[in-house]
């Protein structure tokens, strides 16, 4: 049994600045981070796999609103929602993912069907949320996904005619939510800087690595819009023989630099350290081309890394028998 069994969890990277965040905001967001930690240690705890840490840990980001996944997912040019995911197992290389779904309640445990029932990697739209209602998952009106935070987020950048990403800035958020029973955020959302994607990468005790992404995307996308989140190398990647990674920032830089499976490939072809090819791909790479935002990777020795090249980043691990580490800010 690996005694290094170990779940991290990213809510996205951005311009996440103290100074603009309210404390009880901050509260709101720790407390998140911790609680999902726990469920993904008590996970592994009990034996699971990696896999059933990292679709337990982001299916309860993803049903947080205080996250661009699931509910509380960014809104499209459209004023719709379409949600991308992916997960893969490190054990078998399987993988599974599903983009631009509208009802799947759960778009991680979708990719988590994908990789188990299905002989294809990747489904998209009617089709995805086809199989989803087939293999028996539970699907919701387009309204689920609605959140006014996150609508008004998305009215700013309309009339800026402009995508965001998702946990920058300043701008919007102050502005007071119309209902005090909402419970998403209330920090400043500035329409530039702010990526609010969700992720989990863990080893479990039998020595495998899995890793998941699921995101909104960006604010005022494009209807038909794919980012990096569910494309296997981009948005997620994990191998036994490497690590484990889930990025989270500008989808199209991630996608263009194959991001989570570069940082596995500089660990085959370079033999560097999971700290190193993490540091090289996001501080190094990723601003060659102006890609902005951050990942979290473990490695089967139970190395963690939480690179990112914002001001902040949603993120924290846990260990077992050890109290959740969480953090927001560099
Ligand atoms: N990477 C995501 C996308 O481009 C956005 C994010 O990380 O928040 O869809």
């Amino acid at each position: 049994m690996n005694s290094n069994a170990v779940i991290a969890i990213h809510g996205g990277a951005g311009t996440i600045l103290r100074a603009s965040m309210s404390a009880s905001a901050e509260a709101d967001y720790h407390a998140a981070l911790h609680a999902v930690l726990s469920a993904g240690q008590r996970v592994l705890a009990e034996g699971g796999s990696a896999l059933d840490a990292v679709s337990e840990a982001v299916r309860l980001l993803e049903d947080c609103p205080l996250f661009n996944a699931g509910r509380g997912a960014v809104f499209t040019a459209a004023g719709t929602h379409e949600l991308d995911a992916a997960i893969m197992d490190g054990r078998t290389l399987e993988a599974g993912a599903i983009c631009c779904v509208k009802r799947v309640r759960n778009p991680v445990l979708a990719a988590r069907r994908v990789l188990e029932g299905s002989e294809h990697v990747l489904f998209t739209g009617e089709g995805a949320e086809a199989f989803a209602a087939a293999q028996g998952l539970e699907l919701v009106e387009p309204e689920y996904f609605h959140t006014e935070a996150r609508h008004r987020q998305w009215l700013l950048a309309r009339d800026q005619q402009r995508a965001m990403l998702d946990h920058d800035g300043a701008t919007l958020a102050a502005a007071p939510a119309s209902n005090d029973d909402d419970p998403t955020p209330h920090e400043p959302i500035d329409p530039n800087r702010k990526f609010g994607t969700v992720g989990a990468v863990a080893l479990d005790r039998h020595g495998h690595v899995a890793a998941a992404t699921s995101t909104g995307g960006v604010t005022n996308k494009q209807v038909g819009r794919v980012g990096d989140a569910p494309l296997i190398g981009a948005g997620c990647y994990a191998d036994d023989a490497t690590c484990a990674v889930s990025t989270t920032g500008s989808g199209e830089m991630f996608m263009r630099m194959v991001a989570a499976y570069d940082v596995a490939a500089q660990m085959a072809y370079r033999n560097v350290s999971l700290q190193e090819a993490a540091d090289d791909v996001v501080m190094n790479r990723l601003p060659k081309i102006d890609g902005r935002g951050g990942l979290i990777a473990v490695d089967a020795r139970g190395n963690v890394a939480l690179p990112f090249n914002t001001e902040g980043m949603y993120r924290g691990f846990a260990r077992l028998g050890e109290t959740p580490v969480t953090a927001i800010y560099r």
